[in-house]
């Protein structure tokens, strides 16, 4: 059944200076956790197959297809500002690439599968309840319509993993679009190779932007359309309150979609200074920094590239600093466009007054520290005649009470929100519960809170506490990397 599956290995063979040909670590009892069915159909894998015994094996990288050729990853990248030359795949393979049922080229890869020529000082293995955080948090992420890398399947290891204490094991299968990050242009470039420079874009541009290659300057059709994909990314990001936690460069995709979900974590309250991961003292990835962070990163990236854009080197930073500075505009007018959305204002309600709308109320917010994905809901029962929940929220009952008298003006349609807002999302507090059941063999909590948040704009009888904020006792949370 194994020689059903075919692996392409187009980026080991074109891109062989970039891998490094290598094997999982065998996992001794592999144990199936979590599969995602819809995703298995999509990408014409059989879910029975993939539950069998063989299946599960393949699932770990314990057996590999016939003609695949898995590798390790090669990539440097700017981790919290400071440039590491050589980082790469040190619990990570690729495992090849599949043609999806749609004919799209996706990555199958593995994340916890034992360390590689790039583990430094890792273990290269990863704890159950973080590969199961990022399954749940990918899967929400592309159920809120967000670009995103998606889980296949959750598979325990049963070989303990040493943290603070000793955890159980287990084995991520992610899929993609790709797996090149603004770190794979970095390391590309530092080699001094500009052909491998080139091959790397050509390949970038033929699997994510076909259209840039008829360009009369390919590569900087290129790069500009990374700075749109990120800047939509970004915006769409901030417009349901998810704070990244850990944007390094090598954690940023060329294909636009979200990538690793370590540290990440949803903001409640609304606050621009909103932090979640333990490393970040300096608030370096907070909510309100990611437009920035990402344009800085886009920076890095543009520097690798100013030998494909044009021989003389003033000209290259020039063109360069031109196609950049789309970012700005890019990422307001997806910010705009989304909060319209948010808000129920029709497309045409755009202009100085929504824009007056928008700050005000997102003024308001930060004062009254009001939950932020709430508070777009009950402004949905606000447009239906309700206007009583959402207004208790604010602690300036006159100011909400005119803005409210202001938005009205524009006849705002509550169908358009409900279909924007969502309703479930993967809650800290509930996810930490499904972690620490899910730790300790318990699977329900977490096969319940994806349920929730995998169709997330549906309101449910019955899942009110999924909807709700954390209490008062949960207190700050923290998130972790590399765990
Ligand atoms: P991240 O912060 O998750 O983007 O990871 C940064 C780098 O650390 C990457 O090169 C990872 O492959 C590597 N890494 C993270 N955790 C481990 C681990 N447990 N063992 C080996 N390498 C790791
Ligand atoms: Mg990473
Ligand atoms: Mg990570």
């Amino acid at each position: 059944l194994l020689g059903s599956v075919t692996l392409g290995n187009r980026f080991a063979r074109e891109l062989a200076e970039l891998s490094i040909h290598w094997r999982a670590l065998e996992v001794p009892e592999p144990r199936m956790l979590m599969l995602n069915d819809l995703l298995a159909a999509e990408l014409g894998l059989d879910p029975t197959f993939l539950r069998s015994a063989d299946g599960v094996e393949f699932l770990v990288g314990n057996q590999v297809p016939n003609g695949a050729t898995p590798v390790a990853q090669a990539y440097a990248g700017h981790q919290f500002g400071a440039y590491v030359p050589r980082l790469g795949d040190g619990r990570a393979l690729l495992l090849g690439e599949l043609v999806d049922v749609h004919g799209r080229v996706r990555d199958l890869h593995l994340k916890g599968s034992g360390r590689t020529p790039f583990a430094r000082g890792g273990d290269g293995l990863a704890a159950l309840g973080p590969m199961l955080r990022e399954y749940l948090v990918s899967e929400a992420m592309h159920a809120l319509r967000i670009p995103t890398t998606r889980s296949l399947a959750t598979v325990a290891t049963g070989r303990p993993v040493y943290r603070e204490t000793a955890l159980p094991g287990a084995v991520l299968a992610r899929v993609a679009a790709s797996h090149l990050r603004v770190g794979s242009f970095q390391y590309a470039r530092s080699t001094g190779d500009l052909e491998l420079l080139r091959r790397l874009a050509d390949h970038a541009m033929d699997r994510h932007y076909p259209g840039a290659a008829e360009a009369d300057e390919p590569y900087l059709a290129l790069f500009e359309a990374i700075v749109a994909a990120q800047a939509s990314l970004v915006a769409d990001w901030m417009l349901v309150g998810f704070v990244h936690g850990v944007m390094n460069t090598d954690n940023m995709t060329i294909s636009g979609e979200t990538i690793d979900y370590g540290p990440c974590a949803f903001m409640e309250a609304f606050d621009p200074a909103t932090v979640f991961s333990s490393i970040d003292y300096a608030g370096r990835y907070a909510y309100g920094n990611q437009p920035f962070v990402a344009e800085w990163n886009l920076a890095r990236l543009a520097e690798t590239l100013l030998p494909l854009l044009h021989d003389d080197e003033e000209q290259a930073v020039s063109i360069a600093g031109e196609a950049l500075g789309r970012f700005r505009p890019s990422y307001s007018a997806a910010w705009s466009r989304g909060m319209r959305a948010k808000l129920g204002l029709p497309a045409s309600a755009h202009g100085e007054v929504t824009s007056a709308l928008v700050e005000d109320l997102i003024q308001m917010l930060q004062e009254s520290r009001v939950d932020y994905t709430m508070l777009f809901r009950q402004l949905g029962a606000a447009a239906r005649g309700d206007a009583e929940p959402a207004r208790c929220l604010f602690l300036d009952l006159a100011r909400i009470d005119d803005w409210m008298q202001r938005w009205r003006a524009f006849v705002p349609d509550p169908e358009l929100m409900d279909r924007t807002n969502p309703v479930y999302i993967p809650r800290n507090h509930l996810v930490e519960e499904a972690l620490t059941a899910a730790t300790a063999g318990d699977l329900r909590p977490f096969e319940q809170l994806l349920e929730a948040v995998t169709s997330p704009y549906d309101e449910r009888p019955g899942l009110e506490r999924y909807a709700a904020p954390a209490p008062e006792d949960f207190g700050r949370y923290q998130t972790f990397c590399g765990t």
